[in-house]
């Protein structure tokens, strides 16, 4: 009760939420898991961040970093109640400097307001989760996301030159700045992106543009075969192409969309790769033929281009349709990220068909594949005991699987809590260690987002 009514001074009655209907609607994410917090607050400055900060440890009260709660790792869950601290309404663009192509942001701000608002002057932000429409920047920088681009472009982190940040014993601190290069001292930016709101809280962000390129094609080469698709896959790059993106569906995913969604793609397919080409015109007419010819090198029966705007949007609304097509099979769906050398795609999609196979699972497989990227989702019932332990063993071949073929545990979506307990296997004790003693000594009160990234 106290803690309530000192946050309520802090923030102000009005962005401090404790009835249970409110509280829940801050218990979700984008997996399938529940934690209710005790108290949500919606801080409106930096000052109250710092204040809700030292409260937090003076009481020794968790707190949960949210951005749009669109996760997918259990990053933003309150699992020890405490405190949900909702950052959405530090939401300003506060400056778009063209001289130096930069983008001065609030954690709140949408992805995809800041990508339309760049691209309007000429400019580029090219990190793309496929939640860009909802998920904030304050998000992307703490899962460093990643989306279809990044093959070519990179992910969040390759665009973040600065952070405004409150520590977890409540200091601001700045890291990097407006500059390319910055060697001075340990490099904090990159420690925090990608730390999952457990060693600091982004209250701005210094964001690198780039130019916008001048054109762009779609490409979408149908395979009757999902290996032969993967390897055209290792054929583009051969090829001297680095496509601008690089998607795989495999003939569940395209069956779902379609009966789901009503995407027009052929229903008897193995597997669809989404090609993307960009940069000068000349250069995209050649990088075109170069796809085509690779595609058609590995069997691909047919491949088309995007002739309008109109049917390049409609490809991409079918690959983007995915995840809400898969919800409507079963309530619970379980989205990994374990990703491999690219090379080792080929070998990882095997892997994923017998796991498929092993366990009856209704798993799906599509992803980034240029990168390695992959996105087996297995859509499952959480009321079916005997399915979930089937999930679960199925979950731990994936891993697997991705470990013993150089890959790692996630590219994009965060360890949070549904990959803690697989750490081990990736990093050893003594890497593990290492890490625990970053977080130990920058939390000493393991006040920020505990149960993240560590078991226990
Ligand atoms: C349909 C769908 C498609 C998706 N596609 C992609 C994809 O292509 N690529 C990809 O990478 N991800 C994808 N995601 C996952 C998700 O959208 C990203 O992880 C995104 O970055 C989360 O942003 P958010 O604002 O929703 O953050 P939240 O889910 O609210 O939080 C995520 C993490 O960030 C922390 N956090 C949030 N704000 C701050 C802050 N200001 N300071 C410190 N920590 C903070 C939270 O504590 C939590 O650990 C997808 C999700 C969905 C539902």
């Amino acid at each position: 009760m106290a803690l309530l009514t000192q946050l309520g001074k802090i923030a102000g009655d009005h962005n401090v939420f404790s009835s249970r209907e409110e509280r829940f609607c801050y218990a979700y994410d984008g997996t399938y898991h529940l934690h209710l917090p005790d108290v949500v607050v919606k801080p409106q400055s930096v000052e109250q961040i710092v204040k809700i900060i030292k409260l937090a440890n003076d009481s020794g009260t968790p707190v949960f970093p949210r951005g749009a709660g669109t996760g997918l790792s259990g990053g933003s869950l309150p699992v020890r109640g405490g405190i949900a601290l909702v950052l959405t309404d530090l939401d300003r663009i506060l400056e778009i400097d063209d001289a130096n192509q930069v983008a001065v942001v609030e954690p709140g701000v949408i992805t995809g307001q800041l990508q339309a608002m760049v691209e309007e002057r000429g400019m580029f932000y090219p990190p793309d989760p496929g939640s860009l429409e909802v998920c904030t920047i304050g998000g992307n920088i703490a899962e460093c996301a990643g989306g279809p681009r990044g093959v070519k472009y990179g992910v969040t982190g390759d665009y973040v030159l600065g952070l405004e940040l409150v520590t977890p014993t409540g200091d601001l601190i700045h890291t990097g700045g407006k500059t390319i290069k910055n060697v001075t001292g340990y490099d904090l930016t990159r420690l925090m992106v990608g730390s999952e709101g457990t060693l600091g809280i982004v209250t701005k962000a210094i964001l690198r543009l780039i130019p916008l390129p001048k054109a762009v094609k779609t490409v979408l080469a149908v395979f009757n075969d999902l290996l032969q698709a993967s390897e055209a896959i290792l054929d583009v790059f051969r090829s001297g192409v680095t496509p601008a993106t690089m998607e795989i569906m495999d003939a569940e995913a395209i069956k779902c969309v379609i009966e789901q969604a009503g995407a027009q793609l052929p229903l008897d397919a193995e597997a669809i790769l989404l090609i993307e080409v960009d940069g000068l015109p000349s250069a995209v007419e050649e990088e075109l033929a170069a796809v085509a010819e690779s595609c058609l090198r590995h069997q691909a029966r047919s491949v088309e281009t995007a002739g309008t705007a109109e049917e390049r949007n409609l490809l991409w609304q079918a690959r983007r349709a995915i995840s809400p097509s898969l919800v409507k099979l079963k309530p619970t769906k379980i989205s990994e990220d374990a990703t491999v050398p690219r090379a080792q795609v080929p070998t990882m999609i095997r892997r994923l068909q017998h796991i498929r196979e092993k366990y009856s699972l209704n798993l799906v497989i599509f992803g980034h594949a240029g990168d390695g990227n992959l996105h087996p989702n297995i859509i499952a019932d959480e009321r079916d005991a005997g399915e979930m332990a089937r999930v679960e063993a199925a979950v731990g071949e994936i891993f697997q699987a991705a470990l013993e073929l150089g890959g790692t545990l996630s590219g994009e979506h965060g360890i949070g809590l549904m990959k803690a307990p697989y750490m081990l296997a990736e990093l050893g004790a003594p890497g593990l260690a290492y890490m625990r003693r970053i977080k130990q000594s920058l939390d000493p009160n393991n006040i920020l987002n505990p149960g993240k990234i560590f078991s226990s």
